[in-house]
């Protein structure tokens, strides 16, 4: 098929260069015209595994551009993947809006039928009630007759993004009739083995919302009772977790005797909180849509409350062995949301770094593919961006792990080769404990 992707961000540009690999011809659109010049030339705008490849190897298949009107008159599916961010407490649908006004323009001089999909996160009835009311006012054009409209939310994650959308856990067809859900099963005939959930268009972006929602909740649990267990004294959330998941609920046990553990145990793992372009913003869109309808949401306050509060924690226990952190040197080992992005949206490092300055601390930072990103969120010079890990603790009183990057298994060494053995603070409980003399971690 001949498809538009509107916005080339981390979804946007997967998405195109995914469905190209699966054979289709994809126009890559985006108001960016730097970022459009750098796909051009196969270059990501940002680190994303296996995506430099794929844009190589799919270059016949795929066109940036930023002419988005030509774009909808010359294929036959257009899908909406604009940033769709929290702004004033709420989701802002600014991107979606005005992707919707333009796809509508075009959509007007089209003779034949056209199918716009929307893959951004939007909240429930967004699309019915947003999306497909601009589409129609602006193509002087009807939905359902002239043209299909369908919900199809992302659910890949940043660091493994290409796998994810070329492997997918499941595939959410939301469709607005017949016509359009047979755009969507013909767009994605070459994706065999996902689980298909064919429905309509508000339930599919609930399920959006809800599968973001419980990963948040199952971290906020873990790092409520790390806190817990702290506060206590002698309970290592790492072991107690340990436990919760050897429960037959969350470990398969084959009858060969072996065990798997699914990977929401992942989540069930206290740490420094979540972050992201999604988790947070996601909570935060439906905690506010909720109100906005009349239903409260209880429980995911309180999981966004405990989210907001996990950074305090980690500067309490560099605090704990420096009851003033003036003057204090610390080196943060991790920027990025998440380990193999670049993405710093959201990161629970922003707010960490922001306090450790406000108290005095002198804040060296590393990680393996943010520093782009870091130059920008800390333009001041207040934070010392390394260039690797050895610069970055070679003066430091204290190292805080704030990133799962794989590097960073051998921090203890790399401590020990310092000669003055800083603190360690691991936020993530990502090393074992007795990997080092010097080790503190959250819920320990
Ligand atoms: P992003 O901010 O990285 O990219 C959005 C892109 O859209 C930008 O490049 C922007 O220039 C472009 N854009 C905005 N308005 C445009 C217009 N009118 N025409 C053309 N381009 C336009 O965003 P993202 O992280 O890719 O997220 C996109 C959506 O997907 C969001 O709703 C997000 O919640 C959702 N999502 C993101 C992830 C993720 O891991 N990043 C995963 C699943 C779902």
């Amino acid at each position: 098929m001949r498809v538009s992707v509107i916005g080339t961000g981390y979804v946007g540009l997967v998405t195109g260069a995914g469905l190209a690999e699966k054979g289709h011809h994809v126009t890559c659109v985006d108001t960016d015209a730097a970022k459009i010049a750098r796909i051009r030339r196969g270059v990501p705008p940002f680190h994303e595994p296996g995506l430099e490849e794929l844009l190589r190897r799919n270059r016949a298949r795929l066109e940036p551009t930023t002419d988005l009107h030509r774009a909808v008159l010359e294929t036959d599916v257009s899908f909406i993947a604009v940033g769709t961010p929290v702004g004033d407490g709420q989701i802002d649908l600014t991107a979606v809006r005005e992707a919707s006004r333009q796809i509508g323009s075009a959509l007007g001089e089209k003779a034949t039928y056209h199918l716009v999909v929307v893959k951004s996160t939007v909240v429930p009835g967004t699309t019915e009630q947003v999306v497909l009311p601009l589409l129609e006012a602006a193509s002087g054009k009807q939905a359902g007759v002239d043209f299909g409209v369908a919900t199809n939310p992302e659910f890949l994650t940043e660091g493994e993004a290409v796998r994810d959308f070329l492997r997918p856990d499941r595939l959410v067809l939301g469709a607005l009739d017949a016509s359009s859900l047979t755009g969507l099963e013909e767009l994605y005939a070459g994706f065999d083995g996902a689980e298909r959930i064919r429905t309509n268009l508000r339930t599919a972006e609930m399920i959006k919302y809800a599968s973001n929602c419980l990963l948040a909740t199952a971290i906020s649990f873990s790092n409520e009772i790390a806190n817990l267990g702290a506060a206590l004294g002698e309970v290592d959330v790492a072991e107690v977790m340990r436990g919760v998941h050897a429960s037959k609920y969350l470990t398969v046990m084959p009858s060969d005797g072996s065990r798997l553990r699914p990977e929401l145990a992942a989540f069930l793992w206290a740490g420094c909180g979540f972050g992201g372009s999604c988790l947070p913003k996601d909570l935060t869109a439906l905690i506010a849509h909720g109100e906005r309808l009349g239903q409260p949401m209880v429980l995911l306050r309180a999981v966004a409350q405990v989210n907001e509060q996990q950074p305090d924690k980690v500067v309490a226990l560099v605090r704990k062995y420096f009851p003033s952190l003036r003057g204090v040197r610390v080196a943060v080992l991790g920027l990025a949301f998440r380990p193999e992005t670049s993405d710093m949206r959201g990161s629970p490092a922003i707010p960490i770094v922001g306090r450790l300055l406000a108290e005095g601390a002198c804040v060296t930072a590393y990680d393996p593919a943010a520093r782009q990103e870091a130059r920008r969120i800390f333009p001041d010079g207040s934070v010392r961006l390394c260039e690797d890990l050895a610069s970055a603790i070679a003066d430091a009183d204290v190292a805080v792990l704030l990133t799962r990057w794989e590097e960073f298994r051998r921090l203890p060494d790399a401590l020990r080769a310092t000669g003055h053995a800083p603190l360690l603070v691991d936020a993530r409980r990502m090393l074992e404990k007795t990997a080092y003399e010097r080790y503190e971690g959250i819920g320990l």
